[in-house]
């Protein structure tokens, strides 16, 4: 997989891109991230990205331009231009397993009080926002989507680590975790997990998945048992 990052701040993914899974995953071309500054297609001598919102307004507005020539530059046939935005529809791990699919990702991060909206309805195919809160840009909810997508996309984790037993790939939320020492401050593993008994361990932590989900997200409950019935 390939990800495009267009952005006014690459800076802001320097760790992000450098640490952990990530720097993993494109050190084992699982995939390969490309930030792509915008300054570098703005327009005139001070190469500018922004400008105020014509109706008035407090805030600046991202030009057209520069986004149309980045988009244009980076873009192949296969391409998803995804645009974060509080406008969206929800990231969740559907949409990341959806997502994580896909060849060619073109993630453009807004700023201030957004992307013109001509760039938005030529350009973009699909809008994601990560919540309904809104952050000064969207770096940091694309390195959420990446992190999200990445770690879906074969080879990128290991097997241990494997992502079908996470909080909602199967409809349910984690079970709870526990490692040495057995005991701590007075408070004890729960015993089935020492019994070394894989089937009453399983059972346990389904159980405990089923709780948590129940007391924690009745929505994602009520999902998982219609889903079960199906079955
Ligand atoms: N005026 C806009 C907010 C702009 S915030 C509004 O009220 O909807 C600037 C940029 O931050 C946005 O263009 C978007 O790219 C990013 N952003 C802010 N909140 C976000 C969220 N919840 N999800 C995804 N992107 C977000």
């Amino acid at each position: 997989m390939k990800i495009e990052v267009i952005t006014l701040f690459p800076g802001i993914f320097k760790g992000f891109l450098e640490e952990s899974i990530i720097k993993q995953a494109q050190k084992k071309a699982v995939v390969s991230i490309n930030l792509v500054d915008l300054r570098g297609f703005g327009e005139g001598r001070h190469l500018t990205c922004d400008d105020s919102p014509y109706g008035g307004g407090a805030g600046m507005v991202m030009k057209c331009e520069p986004l149309f020539k980045a988009v244009r530059k980076v873009s192949r046939r296969n391409s998803k231009v995804i645009l974060m935005s509080p406008q969206g529809q929800d990231l969740n791990q559907t949409v990341a397993k959806r997502l994580a699919k896909q060849q060619h990702l073109v993630i453009i991060c807004g700023r201030y009080e957004g992307i013109d909206e001509r760039a938005r309805a030529r350009l973009v195919d699909e809008e994601i926002s990560i919540g309904d809160f809104v952050v000064s840009g969207g770096e940091v909810p694309a390195m959420v989507l990446i992190e999200a997508v990445v770690r879906l996309v074969p080879g990128a984790i290991s097997k241990q680590e494997s992502y079908e037993k996470d909080s909602f790939y199967q409809g349910l939320l984690d079970w709870p975790h526990y490692t040495r020492p057995a005991v701590y401050k007075k408070m004890k593993v729960p015993p089935v997990l020492i019994s070394g008994n894989h089937a009453a361990i399983a059972q346990w932590r389904r159980e405990q998945a089923e709780q948590t989900t129940k007391k924690n997200r009745p929505d994602l409950w009520a999902d998982y048992l219609k889903s079960t019935k199906k079955k």
